[in-house]
Formats: structure tokens, sequence, C-alpha cells
């Protein structure tokens, strides 16, 4: 016989900014619902707490970033890493959902139960099964694997005398005060990387394969801090969001909708910060469009002011292998190294790593149909958090968790137990691309294993905050795709899926 850990009306896996986010939905606006979250790691915060490199910030305000319900207070708009997490943490304390985090669980796999309508979730404790059933599963597991980060097999890798490092496992402990330092990457943590280690290294150079959008923006907000300085706290809070989120969206279709001419508009607000050494084309001038790949965000410049003091430098080429003494580029030049940075990327995953069945049936997270950009056709009482890729995380995944509770609202009110997508309803075939609608590597690679979206509503997952929170908050629910019912009710066959 299975010993049941605990039984809970619903169950939130990880602890990140989504998750505390989703349990102070709940609390606040269902209290009488019964929640726990299981957390994998010993402590709160996810990436915020995961990730340690020099220099680890947002890149994105904060305004967005945090929570629509907890002012941001602190006066930088792109925030380092232990700001907010300690905002996080904060927040986990003032909503009293920290005693509900059960710490080290590990949840492997959950499987649905239509005759109970409810899921068996399997965790795992300091190496001990755990069992827990709940009413409804919501996995706020972020989006990339805690194990380990994009590995490339650079040739020659052993043959380097230095120390070889990926941002995801920073050595607390790594002394690069004096040194060479090659931060390999195009990315968000490169452009992080070389301003901060630049401070103390002798000389940082970015090395990468080609090119990404960067574009410089003060690390405050000058409108904000008169805003807050008028209005009370709440307020403020809720005017700056606001505010943040017209200016995104309308820079985001701008550039979407004039590719051409944003991109020479972003290329020469490079220029006119670069150092008369480092010309923009080729290292600021990529392949693609802007916003096909996510835009990097330096706040106060802090890149090209390291450059511009001879701090840092870039170069655009491929690598050969590594020496003994660096990085061997195709040209044949040697970029000299006493310390290699490997910024190569994240490895993208679904669902928290977690094997999901319903009835029995086996899911493959690659063949699933994105609803509403959280629930899946097909698979009852279950969402995944995921935020915006071309705006802050947790605009949508609030807007995810509010749905949520608006779903179990709906429930209690019509007297059923469980809700589901109608696969029956889902799009063609045809019509599907992964529900990551960006070019940058990390998504190519996990295309297959990514759940797909549709092009038409609600099968299609929107990158518009605007158009989202009027759907998400104000739409109907029971919309003639979502189909609802009671433990042990018949289940629809309508595509045999379900
Ligand atoms: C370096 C970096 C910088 C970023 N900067 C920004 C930014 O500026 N703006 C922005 O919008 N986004 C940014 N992002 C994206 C960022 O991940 C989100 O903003 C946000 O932090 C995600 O929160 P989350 O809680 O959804 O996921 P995470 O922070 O990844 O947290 C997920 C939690 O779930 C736990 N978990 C996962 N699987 C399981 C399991 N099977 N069982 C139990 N627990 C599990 C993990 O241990 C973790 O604690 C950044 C990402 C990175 C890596």
């Amino acid at each position: 016989m299975i010993t049941i850990a605990e039984h809970v009306d619903v169950l939130i896996v990880g602890a990140g900014l989504s998750g505390i986010g989703a349990a102070c939905r709940l609390r606040t606006r269902l209290p009488g619902k019964s929640f726990a979250v299981l957390e994998a790691r010993d402590t709160i915060g996810g990436t915020w707490d995961l990730f340690r490199y020099p220099g680890i910030r947002s890149d994105s305000d904060m305004f967005t970033l945090g929570y629509p319900f907890r002012p941001w207070k602190n006066p930088k708009a792109i925030a380092d890493g232990p700001a907010i997490l300690s905002y996080i943490r904060e927040t986990a304390m003032a909503y009293d959902v920290d005693k509900h985090i059960r710490f080290g669980h590990r949840v492997v796999s959950a499987a649905w139960s239509s005759a109970d309508a409810r899921w068996t979730v399997e965790a795992v404790c300091e190496g001990t099964p755990r069992t827990f059933t709940c009413r409804f599963l919501y996995l706020c597991s972020g989006y990339y694997d805690y194990a380990g980060g994009h590995v490339v097999d650079f040739p020659g890798r052993a043959e380097f005398s230095g120390p070889v490092v990926h941002p995801q496992h920073w050595p607390s402990d790594l002394d690069y005060d004096g040194k060479r330092v090659v931060v390999i990457g195009s990315g968000a943590t490169a452009v992080t990387l070389v301003p901060a280690m630049a401070e103390r290294a002798t000389h940082v150079t970015m090395l990468q394969r080609s090119p990404t959008y960067i574009v410089a923006r003060p690390g405050n907000d000058a409108l904000a801090d008169r805003i807050r300085a008028l209005l009370p706290e709440g307020l403020a809070h809720r005017v700056v969001r606001g505010k943040n989120v017209v200016l995104s969206t309308i820079f985001y279709q701008l550039m979407r909708r004039l590719p051409e001419k944003t991109a020479l508009l972003l290329r020469k607000r490079v220029a006119a910060e670069l150092p008369a050494s480092i010309p923009v084309d080729p290292h600021f001038v990529p392949e693609y469009n802007p916003w096909d790949q996510r835009l990097c965000l330096v706040p106060d410049a802090d890149l090209f002011s390291a450059m511009r003091a001879g701090k840092a430098d870039i170069v655009t080429e491929q690598i050969s292998r590594f020496t003994a003494d660096g990085v061997l580029l195709a040209s044949g030049r040697l970029l000299p190294a006493d310390v290699i940075v490997t910024a190569t990327g994240l490895r993208m995953v679904a669902f928290g790593q977690i094997s999901l069945s319903v009835d029995g049936r086996e899911i493959s997270s690659g063949d699933q149909r994105v609803y509403k950009g959280m629930m899946f056709g097909g698979i009852p009482n279950l969402a995944w958090c995921v935020g915006y890729s071309n705006n802050s995380w947790t605009l949508r995944a609030d807007l995810s968790s509010q749905y949520v509770c608006r779903l179990l609202e709906h429930l209690d009110r019509t007297g059923r137990s469980y809700c589901v997508p109608d696969p029956g309803m889902e799009p063609s075939n045809a019509e599907l691309r992964p529900v990551l609608d960006l070019q940058s590597g990390y998504v190519r690679r996990a295309a297959a294993a990514l759940p797909k979206q549709g092009s038409a509503r609600p099968w299609r997952m929107r990158q518009n905050y605007i158009l989202d929170f009027t759907d998400m908050r104000l739409g109907r629910i029971d919309d003639g795709v979502m189909r609802f019912g009671r433990a042990g009710d018949k289940t629809r066959e309508r595509s045999g899926r379900f």
C-alpha cells in the first residue's frame, strides 16, 4: 500500500519567481484551498539563487519582472541577482507561503486518474520516494535544466592550462584578478559577464561566433523615480508597470513590423558607444531581424564603457581549438587566456523533466499542443507556467497563475472536478511551431521536446501582454474548447487521445 505524504488541492512544482508568485495568488484569492510547493533545491529563488556569476542581473525592468501585487522599492530598475533573490524571499515571507514549501523534493512523475480526478505525484527526497496527491498540478518549474547548461565540446579543452568555467556552475573561489579572460558567447550572460569581470581582470575578450542585437538603457528609470516620489507606493508601482508594458509593447511591435529600419537604428546607437578600434560591422550586425532572438540589454552601457576603457574587446570568429595558452581561432590567431568562460547557454527542458501520464497513457512533451500558453489538449487539471520571451517573464507567469485561480473558482462554482482543453479541437499538424517562437540556439536545440503551438487562439502562444490580459483576466473560462467533468465521468473520445 502506498503511503500518501500529503494531499492538497493544488500542488505547485518549483519555488522560483513563478512558484512563489503562484502561491501568493492562491493564498490571497482562494484562501480556502490547501496547497504545497515541492522544490527540488534547498532554497527559494530558482534562477536568482542558482546563477552566481559576476554581475548577474535582470535584463528587464523590475516593475514588470516583479509581482504586480508587491511593489519594487529598490532604486535600480534593472536589478542585480541578490536584490531579486531578496525580493522573492521577502515576498514569500510576507505572504506566509514559505511554510508551504517542501524543500529537497524533486518531482519525477505525475499520473492523472480520471476515475479519482486527481494527480498522484512522485517526488524523491534525500533518495527516498514520497507520494503526494492533488486535484490541480501547477508546474512552475522554469524552462531549463538545473543539472547543467549547454556544453560545447571544444577540441583541445583538456589541454588548456587554466580553468574553464560555465556560468551555471560558477566557482565561488574563481580567481581572475589581473588575469586575461576569454568569454565565449554572445547572449545576455556574456554581455553581463564581460564588463563585470573587466573590473578585476587585466583584459576580457568576448568571443562570439555570430553577433546579437544589443541595446543600452539606463539602469535607473528617471520617470519611474519621479512617479514614485509623487504617488503612494502601490499606485506608483501600478503606474510604472503600466508605462513599461505599453512602451515595451510599442517597441516590440515596431521592431517586428519595421525590422530593417529598427535594425539600422540599433546599429547606429551601438556605433555611437563604441571606441574607434571596434567597428560595429561585423561585431554588432546580426544576420537575423530584431526579436527573432532575444534582444540583449546593456544597463548604463557598461559593456561599451569597458570597451572604451580598453578593458574589454570583442572578436567575431569561429573557434578552431583550445590550446594550453588560450583559444586558437579558425583564422590562425591565438587569443591568449588564463581563464575561459563558456557562456554557451542553457539546456531547455519541458515540464521540469517530470514524466506525465493520463489514465496510464504516457505523455510526450513534444507532442502536446499548448492551450492559452499554459495548458495542454487532453491533459486535465495541469498548467505549466511559462513567461514571455519578448518581455518580462512575470507578466505572463502572473496572468497564468491568476487564470489557474479563475479555473479553480469555476470548477467550485459549477460543481465539477476537472477541466481539460478538448484535444479534438487542437490545431492541425501543418500549423504547428514550438511553444517558444525564437530562433535562438537554446530553443532550436530543444524544439523536438517542446510542446507546440498553433496559429490561432486559444492554441497560439501570443507574445502580447495587453491582448493576453484581456483574454486571461476577462475572457470566458467556458470558451467552447475547455471541457469540464466530474471524477469518474466517461471521458470524451473525440480525438482518441482523451
Ligand atoms: C541568468 C538568467 C537571467 C534572466 N533574466 C531575466 C530577465 O531579466 N527578465 C526575464 O523576464 N527573464 C529572465 N530570465 C528568465 C528567468 O528564468 C525568469 O525570469 C524567472 O526567473 C523564471 O522563474 P521560474 O520560477 O518560472 O523558474 P526558475 O527560476 O527556473 O525556478 C524553477 C524552480 O523549479 C524547481 N524545479 C524544477 N523542476 C523541478 C522538479 N521536477 N521538482 C521540483 N522542483 C523543480 C527548480 O529547482 C527551481 O527552483 C533569466 C534567466 C536566466 C537563466
